[in-house]
């Protein structure tokens, strides 16, 4: 048997995407490797692009998101990190809002400002009025809606709105609603960010960002610079993400469903003082959740009586469904704790801390509910 023989895939057919691996893409001609570059940003040049395992993702992301384009990255702070630097030069301005995901927090205060983008944090819940913070120099406005750990709802709508009247890009941090929950690109949004690591991965095993886009040269631009960082991301990973993605509906409709009946259960708790969960009937953006989305998400956050640290411990010492760990999306539910500082280190925020995060998973809501109740009667009895 030839090698060519044993390659001859005509004869198979199967119903998953293959995983192609290279670091090498190896052209037949002088003139078409000469010429390599011109395939980009769609083609094959060399493994830091991308291989069709990569572009068969990249495509059903981009449909998830309705619109052309989407480049993945090796993780989900890559894709935002990407997607600032994408945009921002020395003497910029950017509006970030202020309960964004941490990491890029900390990136846009640290980083970005050392690179001389002027850096603005402006409160979740402004609205229309985020035009009023509008500079010449503006060139994004970053939304993340719910905010990480405080679940402000932001109005997208409004916001894309009036950047759009003076000419200024928006992105947004889609990943706790997911395309399946809220399509950002549909209200305008220019830039829209998962998480993959989270719901679409599914299973807390891989780690991967996106970024989709209707406009061309931001997908053009978004794949330079994968190309001139060396943001890789393995053709495995792209294919776990992309068979996550088929049973996302399920998951998440479930994972929504059994995070509400968690909080209706703990809203009545006598040491809980707020449930922070948006598609809760009562909670402060509840119409505008209504107005905006389709689906709920699985993360929900518990804002306890007054306490010390001794009575935190125990209730993660008790919990026993539930793991304490970072990350959230995946089948198996998971509890964080978000300290109080951090909140206060916010510029506008409204919630302090601490608070208890926890992410629904696909065990029995009725299991989890109990877990959860158990662990607060620690607490109670550690105040
Ligand atoms: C987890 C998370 C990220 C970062 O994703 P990683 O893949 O863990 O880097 C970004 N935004 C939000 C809202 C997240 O929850």
């Amino acid at each position: 048997m030839k090698p060519t023989d044993r390659n001859d895939t005509a004869a198979f057919a199967s119903l998953g995407t293959p995983v192609w691996r290279a670091s090498t893409v190896v052209f037949a001609t002088l003139d078409q490797f000469v010429a390599r570059r011109e395939r980009l940003p769609d083609g094959f040049t060399y493994g830091t692009t991308g291989t069709p395992t990569q572009r068969a993702l990249e495509q059903a992301i981009a449909d998830l998101d309705e619109v052309a384009h989407c480049v993945v990255f090796p993780s989900g702070q890559a894709a935002i990190c990407a997607t600032l630097l994408t945009l921002l030069r020395a003497g910029d301005h950017v509006l970030m809002v202020d309960s964004a995901y941490g990491p890029a927090r900390r990136f846009a205060g640290e980083r970005l400002r050392a690179l001389g983008v002027d850096v603005e944090f402006y409160p979740p819940r402004i609205g229309a009025a985020i035009g009023a913070l509008i500079k010449p120099q503006t060139r994004l406005v970053w939304m993340e809606s719910p905010g990480t750990m405080t679940m402000e709802l932001q109005d997208v709508g409004a916001i894309t709105a009036a950047a759009r009247a003076q000419g200024v890009a928006t992105g947004i941090d889609n990943t706790w609603a997911s395309p399946l929950g809220f399509c950002a690109a549909a209200q305008g949004v220019d830039l829209v960010v998962h998480a993959c690591t989270k719901y679409m991965g599914g299973h807390s095993d891989v780690l991967m960002g996106s970024v989709s886009t209707a406009s061309e040269s931001l997908y053009r631009a978004l794949r330079d610079l994968q190309a001139g960082m060396g943001l890789a991301v393995s053709a495995e990973d792209c294919f776990l993400v992309e068979r996550g993605l088929q049973t996302l509906q399920v998951r998440q409709q479930r994972q929504a469903a059994s995070a509400l009946v968690l909080a209706q259960r703990l809203l009545p708790h006598s040491m809980v003082k707020q449930v922070l969960y948006p598609p809760l009937p009562g909670s402060p953006d509840h119409p505008l959740w209504v107005r905006d989305h389709r689906l709920g998400g699985c993360t929900l956050s518990l804002q306890l009586q007054d306490a010390g640290f001794d009575a935190y411990r125990s209730l993660f010492a008790a919990l026993k469904v539930f793991r304490l760990g970072a990350s959230w999306g995946g089948v198996h539910s998971v509890a964080a704790f978000c300290p109080a500082d951090e909140l206060a280190a916010r510029r506008h925020g409204e919630v302090s801390g601490p608070l208890v995060r926890l992410s629904i998973g696909l065990e029995e809501p009725q299991r989890l509910a109990d877990d959860v109740l158990d662990a607060l009667q620690c607490f109670a009895s550690h105040r």
